[in-house]
Parts: structure tokens; sequence; C-alpha cells
């Protein structure tokens, strides 16, 4: 029987998440036995379109991002994105709190506007259908095997549901927020083994916010530690500036500000 052939695709992004794919030294080459990869910008100079199954990272921020991405969906049976600026546009995504002529002129103001840049920076899920997304900056490499792994046993993977705050107390990590100080791991999806609050961290939420997530009963316990509600609403746009919970408060946000200046 044949291989199933595997495509990685890139797009913005620091291309972190597909070194965490050849990060799994051992266990990549007992995948790569089970596999065939016939596009992989990062590691190989082939580039095939015969490939069932696509692995994409990073953010659609241009028209010819939004092309190529149809293409990959067209040839690909199974689409998967990998690592926050795919899932969620990551830190990709503050580029939207200002209209893209503006963001450009901020950061070339020398050079004319290019049309080709996107109104908006998407996730890919916004463009094409995605059928199964690894969250995270990075992506976990165990969690990336796990996932490979049961679709090659033809399985569904299931992630965590639960918020990071259940890794963290199995952990015994001390909470952040009895020190003063800003998490977001009661709003976030788990599955990172809480890693920064355990280097003392604050979780930025870059694995997504969980559906029905207690957004105000957070901005009210974080108001009570000093952090006013305008503050916790730009840190939530770090990484989540495109989930349907943040996007309300981001343009009350706007509206203040506005009122503000006027
Ligand atoms: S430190 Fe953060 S993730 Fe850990 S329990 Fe406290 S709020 Fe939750
Ligand atoms: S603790 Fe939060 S910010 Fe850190 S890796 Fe996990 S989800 Fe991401």
């Amino acid at each position: 029987m044949s291989k199933p052939k595997v495509g990685v695709f890139s797009f913005a992004s620091c291309e972190g998440c597909q070194l965490q794919l050849l990060n799994i030294e051992e266990e990549l080459l007992d995948l790569l036995g089970r596999i065939e990869i016939v596009n992989f910008r990062e590691a190989m100079d082939e580039k095939r379109d015969d490939y069932a199954v696509a692995l994409v990272e990073g953010s659609i921020v241009t028209e010819t991002d939004a092309e190529e991405v149809r293409k990959i969906r067209g040839n690909a049976a199974f689409l998967v994105t990998i690592g926050a600026c795919a899932v969620t546009t990551g830190l990709n995504g503050m580029r939207n709190s200002v209209a893209a002529r503006e963001a450009w002129k901020r950061v070339y103001p020398d050079r004319d506007f290019d049309p080709n840049v996107a109104p908006e920076v998407r996730r890919v899920s916004e463009v094409v259908k995605v059928d199964f997304e690894i969250p995270g900056c990075p992506i976990d490499r165990g969690e990336l095997l796990y996932v490979l792994t049961t679709l090659l046993q033809g399985q569904v993977p299931r992630l965590p549901a639960t918020p990071v705050c259940d890794e963290c107390r199995r952990a015994g990590n001390p909470c952040l927020l009895d020190r003063g100080i800003y998490c977001f791991g009661s709003i976030t999806r788990s599955g990172c083994r809480a890693i920064c609050p355990a280097y003392g961290e604050s979780c930025c939420g870059c694995r997504g916010l969980l559906p029905g997530a207690p957004i105000e009963e957070l901005i009210e316990i974080l108001d009570k530690k000093g952090y006013s509600r305008e503050e916790v609403i730009v840190r939530m746009n770090q990484f989540n500036s495109r989930d349907d919970q943040v996007k309300p408060l981001t343009g009350e946000l706007g509206r203040l500000r506005k009122e503000v200046a006027a």
C-alpha cells in the first residue's frame, strides 16, 4: 500500500511550528516510514502537488496567500493548520488594530502601499475549510505527533477542551493571580501543560480561547488586581483578535478611544 503523501506549507509566521515538526527527531524517522513528504520548503527542494494531507502554518496576510491556500485546499483531501498564526492569526492579528494602509505607512514610511496586502490578517479557516487545528505558539511536539499518528490510524484526534488552569493546578504551580499578576489561564484552551505559568510567566492565550470562556469574570478579577478593562482587552488582542468573543470588546475599546479623542 502506498504511503499517504504530505505537504507542509507556510504563510506569515516565524516558521517555528515547522521547526517543531523537524524537532521530533527519532519519532520523525518512524513517522517518515509511514508517510511520504512531497512538499516542504524548509526541509527539501522537491515540490509536488500530489499530497493528500496538507499541514499549513501561518496567517493569510496577502491576496496571493489567499490564492495559494485555496490551491492547497484544492489538492489536499485533509488540511490541518499548525500553530497560533494559522489557527488564531497569533501576533500577526495585531495588524488589524489599524487599517492595512495605516499599518503599511508605519512600517514602510518611504514605500508605496502594496495593493497585494489584504485588508485584514485572516486565520486560514476564514479562507478555506480546515479539517483539524493544532493550536499553540509554537505547537507542542507531543501534540503534533499524537495528531499525525492518530490521523494515520484513520481516527479523529481529540485535543483537550479544558482551561490551562486545570493543567496548572494539577502541576501544583503557584497561581499568578494570587501574586497580582495577570494570567489568561482560565479562558484559554489547555494542552501545553501550563508551560508559561510553570516558569512564572502569564498565560497570554496563545492556544486560543475556549468557547464560552468566562471573559467578563476574568476582567472583573483583573480589575481588582489593578489591570484596567482597556489593558486586559488590548492583551487579549495579542493572540485572539479574531475570536468572536473578543471582537465586541475590541469594538467597545475603539468607541471609547474615539470618544476620548473627540
Ligand atoms: S497561574 Fe494562570 S494558569 Fe495557573 S492557575 Fe493561575 S490563572 Fe490559572
Ligand atoms: S500557558 Fe498559555 S501562553 Fe503559554 S503556551 Fe500555554 S496557552 Fe500558550
